[in-house]
């Protein structure tokens, strides 16, 4: 399954989940590297699944503080 990766930051990127898990949005390890590309990973979902996640232009060079899944809102800090 292809995600898009909604931010990226030097430790984690994150996506949201494609099975409506209750966190909502999952993270992976990002290896302190922020550029574009497509990265394979198991999903941390209840049963996981592959999914490949594209870090693009439209991710954002930031960290994701805090979700709000009944407002649909995030909290996000821009990368400096
Ligand atoms: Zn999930």
């Amino acid at each position: 399954m292809k995600v898009k990766a909604l931010a990226i930051d030097h430790l984690h990127f994150w996506y949201k989940c494609p099975n409506n898990c209750p966190e909502q949005y999952h993270k992976h390890g990002s290896n302190n590297d922020l550029s574009n590309r497509v990265e394979h990973r198991m999903s941390h979902c209840f049963f996981p699944q592959n999914v490949e996640i594209d870090i693009n232009e439209h991710t954002f060079k930031a960290t994701i503080l805090k979700t709000f899944k009944h407002k649909n809102k995030i909290l996000i800090k821009p990368l400096l």
